[in-house]
């Protein structure tokens, strides 16, 4: 038995074998072949055991996804009968005597790069298609196994180096228990994601793929950040007990689920729910979440390859406001870039990702696709209580770009009749340091602020917060950090305005205590962690968390801050 230590990425224990998610090897050597009929059988073999393959995994997709995501699947297998593509490798065989691989790899990537040049979303969208089908019969030829999380049907703990967002979207909860990843730190999006799914995980590994075979039974332990490799009966039976403890710890917090959220001394403030989809709302209501706090648009815009259309978007913000019943939904517009990336877009490769050309830089460049989601929010807003957010702002000049293209929008929805709330607050990200620092002025502008406190600390130790070599370096509890959220927070509060905070440290156990402190009005957490956060709310004081937050801002390191506060809460 071994175990890994990695970063506790999403809460609670998971048992199974282990089910690799490892890109496969695709080399192969050029050859000879003399006899081409032998070789274009194989070829043919290769391809119906792809079609076939392909029909389960759109069969599956279709009763997990829905229709559209297994649209995918259909245009792949549309590809694999097309004579176009076929009759040229089949030639190639033929005429020049080689190997399978060649033949499919060679026409294929002329293909590719062919529809690729053509100034045509279509075209480009079939270059996609072609690339994933040719990767699917390669595997088959060389005899290795293509993985599909969508194909699991037994329960598994993934192991993977890194798991995108969409990978982790089309995870089966039914047989997916748990996942742990080489790389990855507790804010990269698939740790947020697990946490909103409940999927127990462990990132940041290094190892697991190195260590992890298929079949291994694993133990992912998401509170201690542990995975244990073939475990003894004797470790397996007292993570039982463990995991059976966790569900009564949280059986007793259910019992907080329709209550307000008020500290010790008399103060409310607001638990909310940061979403993915709409399908995350029955999460929030389970939960006792008071709101939605973070609603991050972009997965809708992930796992499919073309944008969502005005009529797409509309549906799934009307059904989150219509979901929440009147309960407020801030909504925050596209944030794509950094881990969260559009194939479809091709938008070039960057050098640094996260500093660069992403969401409001994005969307104040690409108008039309921003038009669009600002149309169908606006429809949607007579449904609820809605409050639109533009995410990374900063200078005080993106935000007037992007609020006047709004209130155009707005306008002309108006001038052609369509009924459109006239209470949408409208606010701001603070994830750079640049508008922590002008917060006043920023004040002034906005209607609220909520801290994305995965970005800012991120540029504020400019430390990547998917590189687990400088995970130490999020630090949530160092002065810089809390000085910097007392600064929005008085911002805000000398303008009349509230300020929310929706990064991952606003469902922090240690930073809590803290935030109630400084004066946060809302705090956005992963739906599962809105409970637990209430029953330590409960049970503070917001006055002595306050002389805590001041005496915590004055100090030198962020360990003295955590001693700070264990002295504090323990008293
Ligand atoms: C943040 O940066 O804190 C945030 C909430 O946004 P995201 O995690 O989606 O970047
Ligand atoms: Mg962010």
């Amino acid at each position: 038995m071994s175990f890994l230590q990695g970063i506790a990425a999403s809460s609670g224990i998971a048992i199974a074998k282990a089910y690799r998610l490892v890109e496969p090897d695709l080399s192969f050597e050029k050859k000879t072949v003399n006899d081409t009929a032998e070789e274009i059988a194989r070829f043919q073999l290769a391809l119906s055991t792809s079609k076939g393959e392909l029909e389960v995994i759109r069969d599956n997709a279709n009763v997990q996804l829905g229709a559209d995501k297994a649209a995918i699947f259909d245009a792949h297998l549309l590809v694999l009968s097309d004579p176009e593509l076929i009759s040229p490798i089949e030639d190639k065989i033929r005429s020049e005597q080689v190997n399978a691989e060649v033949a499919l790899k060679e026409t294929s990537d002329m293909f590719v790069t062919m529809f690729e040049q053509m100034d045509n979303e279509y075209m480009q969208e079939r270059a996609a298609d072609i690339r994933d089908v040719t990767k699917r019969v390669l595997a088959h030829l060389l005899n290795v196994k293509i993985v599909n999380p969508s194909m699991i049907s037994e329960e598994a703990v993934i192991i993977a180096e890194d798991l995108t967002p969409s990978d982790t979207a089309q995870l089966n909860r039914e047989f997916v228990k748990g996942f742990t990843t080489d790389i990855g730190g507790r804010t990269s999006h698939s740790a947020i994601m697990a946490r909103s799914m409940e999927i127990p995980a462990v990132v940041g590994t290094k190892f697991s793929t190195r260590d992890i075979e298929n079949g291994d039974i694993v133990i992912v332990d998401g509170i201690k950040g542990l995975v244990h490799i073939n475990p003894t009966p004797e470790v397996i039976a007292e993570y039982e007990n463990e995991a059976r403890k966790y569900e009564e710890q949280k059986a007793e917090w259910a019992k907080l689920v329709n209550e307000k959220t008020v500290s010790a001394d008399g103060h409310h403030v607001e638990l909310a729910a940061n979403i993915g989809t709409p399908k995350d709302l029955e999460g929030v209501v389970n939960n006792g979440g008071e709101a939605v706090g973070l609603y991050r648009t972009e997965f809708l815009y992930m796992g499919r390859d073309n944008l969502p259309t005005e009529e797409e978007q509309f549906e799934s913000y009307k059904a989150v406001l219509e979901g929440m019943k009147g309960k407020p939904v801030v909504v925050r517009t596209l944030d794509i870039g950094g881990d969260k990336e559009l194939p479809y877009l091709d938008l070039p490769k960057e050098m640094n990702p996260f500093l660069g050309f992403r969401a409001i830089r994005l969307c104040l460049e690409e108008q039309d696709m921003f038009r669009t989601q600002l149309r169908a929010l606006l429809r949607a807003s007579s449904y609820g209580n809605l409050k639109i957010m533009f995410p990374m702002i900063a200078t005080l000049d993106e935000f007037r770009d992007a609020k006047a293209i709004l209130l155009e929008e707005k306008e002309k929805l108006v001038s052609e009749g369509v009924k459109i709330s006239d209470e949408i607050e409208i606010g701001i990200m603070v994830e750079i340091p640049s508008t922590a620092v002008m917060a006043e002025q920023f004040a002034k502008e906005v209607d609220f602020f909520s801290i994305g406190t995965n970005d800012l600390i991120q540029y504020t130790m400019a430390a990547d917060r998917m590189n687990e070599r400088v995970a130490y370096l999020y630090q949530p509890y160092n002065p810089a950090i809390l000085r910097l959220v007392k600064m929005v927070i008085d911002a805000s509060h000398k303008e009349g305005k509230w300020t929310g905070m929706c990064g991952e440290m606003a469902g922090d156990e240690t930073a809590i205590p803290l935030l109630l402190g400084l004066g946060l009005d809302e705090f956005s957490m992963s739906a599962t962690s809105i409970l637990k956060a209430r029953s330590l709310i409960s049970k503070l004081n917001r006055t002595e968390m306050e002389a805590l937050a001041s005496q915590a801002l004055q100090m030198n390191t962020a360990e003295e801050v955590v001693q700070a506060v264990k002295t504090a809460t323990m008293a």
